[in-house]
């Protein structure tokens, strides 16, 4: 069984529009989300993790995800394990579920 925990979402200073991603990413020394540009060594722990090709298209993903509970934005990204998690419900979800019918 799963336990249940909220991870911890680092407000941000930056106005969202004005981060090169938009989303939340996970920092796995601190254990915390980050938006992009407050992500602490965001180059060498994402970069060493993934290929800049797999990160471009790991941003795009993060993007255009939305909680498929309540629908929010506000969703963070675990970056080893591909796992969603959602900042308004807590909800928790694979980010390669395959029962995204319909999009578009
Ligand atoms: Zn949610």
């Amino acid at each position: 069984m799963n336990e249940k925990y909220k991870p911890e979402y680092v407000a941000s200073k930056i106005p969202l529009d004005q981060h090169e991603y938009q989303g939340w990413f996970w920092h796995m020394a601190t254990k915390k989300f980050y938006r992009w540009n407050d992500l602490p060594h965001r180059k060498e722990g994402i970069m060493n993790e993934l290929i800049s090709d797999d990160l471009e298209n790991l941003i795009n993903k993060v993007k255009e995800t939305t909680c498929p509970k309540c629908e929010s934005a506000e969703v963070g990204f675990f970056f080893p394990n591909e796992i969603f998690n959602c900042n308004e419900c807590q909800h928790e979800w694979t980010g390669t579920s395959p029962s995204n019918k319909g999009a578009g």
